[in-house]
C-alpha cells in the first residue's frame, strides 16, 4: 500500500524523546523533543511519547489519524525485530516493550504501516536517503555519542542480516590487547574505546579533570579545542579507533561514503584528522582508498527522516513484515 499522506516519525533514544511528521519525500513539516524520563515506569514514559506525538500532530494539522500513511521508529537497541519488542540499554524502564503494537493499536488507522528499527539503523538510512550518502550505493551510518552504532546499506538496500542486527559497527574489535571493556561484554570493542563516556573516563585515568563525576564528551571536546593536552589525546585515541573499524568494515563491505554522526562528531577536526589517518593507513587497497568518512549532513534530524524512509522508501530500507 502507498498511501500519499504524511508520515509521523519517532526518534527514542536514551536522553531524548524526538518526533515529527515527514513529507512522504523526507521533509519534516514538523518536529518537537523531551527528555527521556529515564527513572519512570514503563507506562509514564509511554503516556510523555503519547502527549509528543499528539502534539506534533497537532502542530502539523493532522487532525484525523486517518490522512496518515504510515508509522516509523527508530528506537535504542536491543529490540525484537521485526516485532517491535524494545528494551533499550538505556531505558530501563522498557524490557521487552510491545512499541511496535503499541504505536499501531493508539495511533494507525485502516491498516497503515508501523515499523520500528534500530536508531542508528534509521540514521544511516536518513543520511543514505536525504543525507551525505545520497547518490551513494554502498554507505554505512555511525553514530558517535553515549554508544557507537551503525547501519549498513549496500547495493542501495538496507542489510538486515539474521536478526534486524547487521550493521554493528561498535561492536567490531579495534584493539583487543588494549584491554577496554564494552557493554556488551568484550573486550577491544571500537565501542568500549569510542563511546562518549569510555572517552572521557580515560581521560580522567590521565589526569584530566579528575575530579568531576559527571562531565560529558561535550567538556571533553571543549577542552580539547582549547589545546588541553590530555582531552586531546583522548580525541587522537577514539578518532584512531574509529578509522581502524571503518578501514575494516570497508574492506569487507567495499564502501564509498561512511557519513558521521552523534555528539562527539561534533568535535571536527580533532577527531577527524586521526579518523582519517588511521583510514588511510589500513586501507591500501585501491578499491577501499576511495572509501570517504565525512560528517553526517542531517544533523539531529537523521533519525527522523530515516523513520520516515522505512514508510516512504520501503522497498529499500525495510525487509520486515
Ligand atoms: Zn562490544
Amino acid at each position: 500500500m502507498n498511501k500519499p499522506g504524511p508520515i509521523l516519525v519517532i526518534d527514542i533514544g536514551g536522553t531524548k524523546l524526538a518526533a515529527g511528521v515527514t513529507e512522504r519525500g523526507g521533509r519534516l513539516i514538523t518536529w518537537s523533543q523531551v527528555p527521556t524520563l529515564r527513572d519512570s515506569d514503563g507506562e509514564r514514559l509511554w503516556d510523555a511519547l503519547e502527549s509528543l506525538l499528539a502534539a506534533v500532530l497537532k502542530t502539523a494539522k493532522v487532525d484525523d489519524l486517518a490522512e496518515l500513511s504510515g508509522i516509523g521508529c527508530g528506537c535504542g537497541g536491543p529490540m525484537e525485530w521485526p516485532a517491535g519488542l524494545v528494551s533499550p540499554l538505556n531505558i530501563p524502564a522498557w524490557r521487552d516493550f510491545p512499541l511496535r503494537e503499541r504505536l499501531a493499536a493508539r495511533f494507525a488507522v485502516g491498516g497503515i504501516p508501523v515499523r520500528v528499527h534500530n536508531d542508528a539503523v534509521c540514521m544511516a538510512a536518513g543520511e543514505h536517503w536525504r543525507g551525505a550518502g545520497r547518490g551513494s550505493r554502498n554507505v554505512l551510518g555511525m553514530v558517535v555519542s553515549t554508544g557507537v552504532g551503525g547501519g549498513l546499506i549496500l547495493d542501495n538496500h538496507l542489510i538486515d542480516g539474521a536478526s534486524g542486527n547487521a550493521g554493528h559497527i561498535g561492536h567490531v574489535v579495534v584493539d583487543p590487547d588494549d584491554g577496554a571493556l564494552c557493554v556488551c561484554g568484550g573486550v577491544g570493542c571500537l565501542e568500549g574505546i569510542a563511546r562518549g563516556p569510555a572517552l572521557t573516563a580515560w581521560a580522567q585515568q590521565q589526569g584530566w579533570r579528575p575530579d568531576q563525576p559527571d562531565v560529558t564528551g561535550k567538556d571533553l571536546s571543549g577542552d580539547a579545542a582549547q589545546g588541553h593536552g590530555i582531552a586531546q589525546a583522548a580525541l587522537r585515541r577514539a578518532g584512531r579507533a574509529l578509522g581502524i573499524a571503518i578501514a575494516s568494515a570497508t574492506n569487507l563491505c567495499d564502501l564509498e561514503v561512511v557519513p558521521i554522526g552523534g555528539g562527539l562528531s561534533q568535535a571536527g577536526a580533532l577527531l577527524f584528522d586521526p579518523l582519517q589517518e588511521a583510514l588511510a593507513a589500513h586501507t591500501k587497497l585501491d578499491f577501499a582508498r576511495q572509501v570517504r568518512a565525512v560528517p553526517a549532513a542531517l544533523g539531529q534530524h537523521a533519525g527522523l527522516v530515516g523513520a520516515g524512509a522505512l514508510i516512504a522508501a520501503a522497498d529499500q530500507y525495510w525487509t520486515g513484515d
